[in-house]
């Protein structure tokens, strides 16, 4: 996971959270920046639950269950998984010869994506891989989509999870698999 999570402050010496739980600009839990997995360890854990936090507990359903409720804020998997199949999904739309507004907007969007994205240590690593020589390429449709996966692959080595073939990036969010 991003971010090392900081160390709880309440007001007097800090207890460190479960391993996973991140903290918002708030100092509060940040449900986007965790897994559900994470949340309800520290649900469990009474004695490193902060006493901010009581309106925000899920409900006994979300700590039963690893896969939170459909109808309650996402964890950071729920949001990962919908916000790349909007971000691949607008690759497989993107003209394959836009415009210099079309191009231009999309650099912005990335961008303000970039500082917007509700899981603030994803935003930050996601800048950051920007940054270092990774900018938007959107010049047409198989480079902008290719980009995206290239983006995808990075956050998936990150995690430890295998990287995505990015010659069939087109099968999985455009055409369809080929039999
Ligand atoms: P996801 O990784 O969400 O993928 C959904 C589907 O996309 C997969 O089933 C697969 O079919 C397809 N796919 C996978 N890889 C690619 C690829 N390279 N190109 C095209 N298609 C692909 N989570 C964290 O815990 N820490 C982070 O720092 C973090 N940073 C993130 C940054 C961003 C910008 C985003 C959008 C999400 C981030 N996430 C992060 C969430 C994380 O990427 C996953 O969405 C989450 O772990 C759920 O993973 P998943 O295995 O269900 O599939």
């Amino acid at each position: 996971r991003a971010g090392e999570p900081p160390q709880q402050q309440d007001g007097g010496s800090p207890k460190q959270l479960p391993k996973g739980v991140v903290l918002g600009p708030d100092g509060k839990p940040c449900r986007s920046c965790t897994s559900v997995a994470s949340w309800r360890a520290m649900i469990r854990d009474k004695s490193t639950q902060p006493k901010t936090i009581s309106t925000t507990q899920p409900p006994a359903t979300a700590i039963t269950s690893l896969q939170p409720p459909a109808d309650c804020p996402p964890d950071v998997d729920q949001l990962g998984r919908s916000t790349w199949t909007l971000l691949h999904s607008m690759t497989a739309t993107y003209p394959e010869k836009p415009s210099f507004t079309q191009q231009s907007e999309t650099r912005q969007f990335m961008t303000l994506f970039g500082k917007m994205y509700p899981c603030w240590s994803c935003a930050d690593d996601f800048r950051a891989w920007m940054k270092e020589g990774n900018e938007p390429k959107v010049s047409n449709r198989d480079e902008f989509g290719r980009w995206m996966c290239e983006a995808h692959n990075a956050v998936n080595v990150k995690l430890g999870k295998e990287s995505f073939d990015c010659n069939r990036w087109q099968e999985r969010w455009r055409t369809g698999w080929k039999d």
